[in-house]
């Protein structure tokens, strides 16, 4: 396993850093907003007129796409950067070049764009690509859209959690998704009104495959709990040994994993709240 080597999952990229966030980082002045997830204009590359559609939720995973009705340009967030550079349509050479400007520049991190003095060496990496240091840094763990949650801003940042400004969690509280170690493998994003549905998570992390809290239990008795904003009250009021499924039903191979767990971590009794 060789972790020296500097690879960029372009499909994880893609899913951390928006159109948005890339438009507004590369600077196409001429593009105008003309829904939520739609801007439209003249396109950068042939010239022509209100023919360039840029859209957060497009190409085929719904990750971002642009295309020009005039010219051949059209493809990806990687690829608009890598065109804007100079780069030919398709270079693999310039499509890797500009994926690796995305990832220092912006990934995950929407207050990236004001930072000038980015890092240019590659940040500790996992696997997947996604920064989680970098990503809880543009949280804001103080915003006042939290007060009503009934969780101190101590406690979110004791959890690397906070409010987005950006990105796929915009609007709403960032959680982090840990493994059993620690790691964190990305960020759902909770309501922080009464709204549904009360959990979203990114593409490429299924819910079921997570128990949110998992990293910080230990022995004694375990307690679960519907949301994780309980587990987050519970480690605010001294009981740290809270988790929560985060599927609304729950699967008998999520069962099996909490099993694992008490019998890994020593947990005597579950209680169920
Ligand atoms: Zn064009």
């Amino acid at each position: 396993m060789s972790t020296a080597s500097y690879k960029i999952d372009f499909d994880e990229l893609k899913r951390t850093v928006s159109m948005e966030q890339v438009i507004a980082y590369l600077g196409l002045p001429r593009l105008k907003q003309r829904s939520p997830k739609q801007w439209k204009g003249a396109c950068p590359f042939c010239n022509g007129v209100d023919c360039f559609v840029v859209t957060s939720d497009g190409g085929r995973d719904k990750t971002g796409a642009f295309n020009c009705f005039k010219c051949p340009a059209g493809g990806d967030q990687i690829e608009l950067a890598s065109l804007v550079r100079g780069n030919p349509r398709k270079d693999p050479n310039g499509a890797y070049a500009a994926a690796k400007e995305l990832y220092e520049k912006l990934c995950a991190a929407g207050e990236a764009l004001t930072r000038s003095n980015a890092s240019p060496q590659p940040r500790r990496e996992r696997r997947s690509g996604f920064d989680a240091e970098a990503y809880a840094k543009s949280l804001d763990p103080g915003h006042e859209a939290l007060t009503g949650l009934g969780v101190d801003a101590e406690t979110l940042r004791a959890w690397s959690a906070g409010y987005a400004n950006s990105g796929v969690n915009r609007g709403r509280l960032a959680l982090p998704v840990a493994t059993k170690d620690g790691t964190i493998v990305g960020y759902m994003g909770r309501t922080v009104k009464d709204d549904t549905p009360l959990l979203t998570f990114p593409n490429g992390l299924d819910p079921q495959e997570h128990i949110f809290g998992v990293d910080k239990v230990g022995s004694g008795q375990l307690f679960l709990v519907r949301d994780p904003l309980d587990v987050l009250k519970a480690f605010e009021a001294g009981c740290g040994n809270t988790v929560c499924f985060l599927t609304e039903d729950i699967k008998s191979i999520q069962l099996e994993c909490l099993a694992a767990l008490m019998d890994e971590r020593q947990c005597e009794s579950l209680s169920f709240f």
